[in-house]
């Protein structure tokens, strides 16, 4: 399934509600520019109840984008054909119009495997592995780590419902755990996939002094200067990463889908760094 139609995108966007924060349009316009593409992405804030009008509006002008929070979800029930991770994430963040048809994909699954990996310092494998949350983020890391061999996946969420419906569709899943503390028992890799974070007060996911030195870290939040808890977990000696190269991973892999060309990821690295730089 290609993201190009014969004639390419005539627009790209960003569906999200809210959408202001988003990172994504800088980074992408630095790509773009450097591509040599006339083409703009903007960002599009659309209320629930507007949604499936702009899609239909969307797919009529032959456009492509990045789908957010809250909106995955929605945009995948609404796809003509979706990708294998699309389906297995049950989410899109990235659309497409081919013959008139709107198409889906999920590149936060192969975007985490690579934070992943860049915070592990090596390929994920065996992990014992404690995921925070059960919202798409959460999906797309379980998804990610169905692939990894004998990788085992612990999984806490504030609203147990919803940890316990996500873990029956990934049999990674061995452990729903019952605290914070007992989840990341044995953790050779624990990650926030929760909104804890975003803000500079929440609490974090878990205590830094309950994981063991030797547990690698990874929070899908980012925040200029990393997050409180990365930062507290890299004081402590850890190994330890914020969410901002999965951002710009699935970004890349985005542009690629809907241009068939390499996408300039430093470029787009550089966008991100002087655009948190401007909000430190
Ligand atoms: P989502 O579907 O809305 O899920 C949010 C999750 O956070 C749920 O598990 C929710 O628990 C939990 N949560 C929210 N507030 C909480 C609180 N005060 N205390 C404890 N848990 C709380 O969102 P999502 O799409 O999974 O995204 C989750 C986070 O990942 C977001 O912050 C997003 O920015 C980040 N993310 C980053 C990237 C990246 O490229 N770096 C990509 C995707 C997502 P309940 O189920 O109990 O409500």
């Amino acid at each position: 399934m290609s993201g190009e139609s014969s004639a390419g995108p005539r627009r790209l966007v960003l569906l999200g509600h809210p959408v202001s924060h988003s990172l994504s349009p800088r980074m992408h316009a630095a790509a773009l520019a450097a591509i040599g593409s006339s083409l703009r992405y903007e960002a599009i804030d659309v209320t629930p109840e507007a949604l499936d009008a702009q899609l239909d509006a969307l797919v009529a002008e032959g456009a492509a984008g990045n789908v957010t929070i809250p909106y995955k979800r929605r945009v995948a029930d609404r796809c003509a054909e979706l990708t294998d991770a699309a389906r297995r994430a049950g989410a899109v963040n990235v659309f497409w119009v081919d013959s008139g048809m709107l198409m889906g994909d999920n590149t936060d699954i192969p975007a985490f495997a690579w934070l992943a990996e860049l915070a592990l310092g090596r390929a994920p494998g065996a992990e014992q592995m404690t995921v925070f949350g059960a919202g798409g983020a959460a999906a797309a890391a379980l998804a990610a780590a169905e692939r990894w061999p004998q990788c085992r996946v612990t999984l806490f969420n504030r609203s147990v419902e919803r940890a316990e419906s996500l873990a029956t569709r990934f049999p990674v899943v061995c452990r729903i755990a019952e605290s914070r503390e007992d989840a990341v028992r044995d953790a050779t890799l624990v990650v926030n996939a929760t909104s804890l974070g975003l803000r500079g007060d929440d609490p974090f996911p878990v205590p830094v002094d309950a994981l063991s030195s030797s547990t690698t870290v990874v929070d899908l939040v980012y925040r200029p200067g990393g997050t409180p808890w990365v930062r507290a977990a890299t004081s402590a000696g850890l190994r330890a990463r914020d969410g901002i190269e999965m951002l710009i991973e699935q970004g890349a892999l985005s542009l690629e889908r809907w241009l068939g060309v390499r996408a300039p990821r430093e470029v787009m690295r550089d966008a991100i760094v002087r655009q948190h730089a401007g909000r430190t």
